[in-house]
């Protein structure tokens, strides 16, 4: 391989919150065949931060089905909860750039605020932030900070974009697509119950790991606008993607994460064998 094309790294980052289903063997073939298919390398990730639903019996679980499945990853497996320091140290960095706040808000307080305004403009994550905390006064930001408030970091994204300017990225898929952060609005980096969140924490994971390629279900697709956002403040460097498209029923209904009978687990007690299995996930050998 001429040394100027990068090595393929892919990675399948499973949350270990139930068993894995064929939707997750869709997408752990994916990123093993790309890897494979380029001579490159496969990495495992446990996003365990999601501390009240990580159970280590589903992390021992993943592994075991995925090996089952056929599949194999460098050692180690990374677990995110092991990650916490590098995740502080990027807030500290942007929270001294100005580019973070402090959000007291709760859900009721943001659906109220919403409501109040008479609009409620909706982005790919959701009902966007209404902006409220940003805008707080520093003696009422100071208050809620003395009194022990709890509070989570959300990222000005007006702010950050003026930083960065004019994101692209690109998509094996769909080719180059123009980052639209603004569209999130301000999004939480830092959760009350836990200091960092899915997206910082899948950034800086994916750069620190090596990862060139992030292969993972087109539901996750308008993510990416936060995530190329965040690489640009954090000088990390920028992978491509490929979103692939989401396994479906005979109706053309998603496929339910939590219907036991798909899972991987389910199938293989109902005596499927693993080729089997990686054709119904839409991968036959
Ligand atoms: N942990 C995420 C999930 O299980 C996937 C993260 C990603 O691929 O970006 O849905």
């Amino acid at each position: 391989m001429p040394s100027s094309s990068p090595e393929t790294v892919t990675r399948f980052a499973p949350s270990p919150s139930g068993y894995l289903h064929l939707g997750h063997a869709h997408s752990a073939l994916f990123a093993w065949r790309a890897a494979r298919a380029a001579g490159g390398r496969f990495l495992l990730r446990i996003e365990d931060i999601d501390n009240p639903r990580s159970d280590p019996a589903f992390m021992d679980a993943i592994l075991e089905d995925l090996s089952w499945l056929g599949l194999d990853w460098e050692d180690p497996v990374r677990h995110q909860s092991g990650q916490l320091d590098s995740y502080a140290a990027a807030l500290e960095g942007l929270r001294d750039r100005g580019l973070l706040y402090p959000c007291f808000c709760t859900r009721s307080t943001i659906r109220a605020e919403i409501a109040a305004s008479g609009h409620a403009p909706h982005g790919p994550s959701g009902a966007v932030y209404p902006g409220t905390c940003r805008t707080l006064s520093p003696d009422a930001r100071g208050t809620y900070l003395a009194q022990g408030k709890p509070y989570g970091l959300r990222l000005d994204i007006a702010k950050a974009l003026d930083s960065t300017g004019p994101l692209t990225w690109i998509d094996r898929g769909r080719g180059e697509i123009q980052a639209d952060p603004l569209s999130h609005g301000d999004v939480v980096l830092a959760r009350k119950d836990i200091a960092t969140s899915y997206h910082l924490a899948v950034t800086l994971d994916d750069a620190d790991q090596g990862v060139t390629l992030v292969t993972r279900g087109e539901d996750l697709f308008p993510m990416t606008d936060i995530h190329r956002l965040l690489q640009a403040l954090l000088g990390l460097p920028v992978p491509q993607w490929h979103h692939h498209g989401l396994l479906r029923d005979e109706q053309g209904e998603r496929l339910a994460k939590r219907d036991d009978a798909l899972s991987i687990r389910a199938l293989r007690q109902a005596g499927k064998s693993p080729a089997e299995v990686r054709a119904l996930a839409g991968f036959p050998d």
